[in-house]
This record gives C-alpha cells, structure tokens and sequence, in this order.
C-alpha cells in the first residue's frame, strides 16, 4: 500500500482495505494522523476527543495499535520518547528528531532502497532494513540557540 493511494481515500476505506472493521474512533484517529504526522497517543487523542461522543485515550491506544499491526500506519520508537504513530508507511523512510523540541522531520532512505546501510558484519543476518533516527537540532532551536 502506497502512501499516495491512502491520500486520496477517505478514512473509511483505507481502514476497510487494511481488514479492519470500522469505527467512529478508528475513523477520527486516522484523520488525525493525516493532519499531524508522526503524533503522540495525546496529541491524537487531543484532536478527536472533541470530535467523539465518548472519547478515551485508550481507544485511541488501541485504534493506533490497530493501525501500526495491519501496517496501515507505523509506529516510531525513538529513543526515550513516546511512540509516534504515522501513516506514511512501507518506504523505509528515516527520522531527524531535534534533541531540544521534539521536532521529528522525514528523510528519505539513505542510498535509495532498503535495507540502505550496510552492516560491516552481518553475524549471518539476512537485514531487511535499517532503521535510522538522526539526532539534532531543527533549525529554529539551533537558530535560537546561537
Ligand atoms: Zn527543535
Ligand atoms: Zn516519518
């Protein structure tokens, strides 16, 4: 499934074409993801909550959950800071994170296709892929701490 397919589908059907059954709570997270890539749990929540009859984080838990096992979002783990969930999957697309915001940014894969990086020894893995996060500082923190 490619990320530009998704863009044209509302979310009912891009949660019925990943096999999962429906729901106002689905449907309102997966929008969000689509208005803030790469988000936290909270900060999805804070968007459909005003938008659910009865909205709780831990639906939103499960329905991001959901997304990331069925492979139609994917969950980022970057070291030390909460699980981020977005719907730009299958690419092997890497992550900058700004040390001092938060701020996570796409950077497209190394050298163009998985697994990208090659281990000096592979201890004899087959590697699929590499999964990168560089850190640093954005612009505007780098900017503002000079
Ligand atoms: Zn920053
Ligand atoms: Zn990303």
């Amino acid at each position: 499934m490619h990320t530009h397919e998704i863009d044209e589908w509302d979310a009912a059907t891009a949660i019925r074409a990943a096999g999962l059954r429906v729901t106002d709570s689905r449907s309102a997270v997966f929008d969000a993801l689509r208005n803030l890539p790469h988000a936290s749990a909270d900060a999805v929540y804070a968007q459909v909550a005003p938008l659910l009859e009865h909205p709780s984080l831990q639906s939103v838990y499960n329905a991001l959950n959901d997304f990331a096992d069925a492979g139609l979002a994917r969950r980022i783990e970057p070291a030390g800071r909460p699980q981020l969930f977005e719907l730009r999957v299958g690419d092997n697309h890497h992550h900058l994170v700004c040390t001092a915001c938060g701020a996570v940014v796409d950077v497209d894969c190394v050298v163009g296709e998985a697994p990208c990086l090659t281990p000096s020894a592979t201890a004899g893995f087959v590697v699929h892929e590499a999964e990168v996060t560089f850190w640093g500082m954005c612009a505007d923190c780098a900017a503002s701490a000079a």
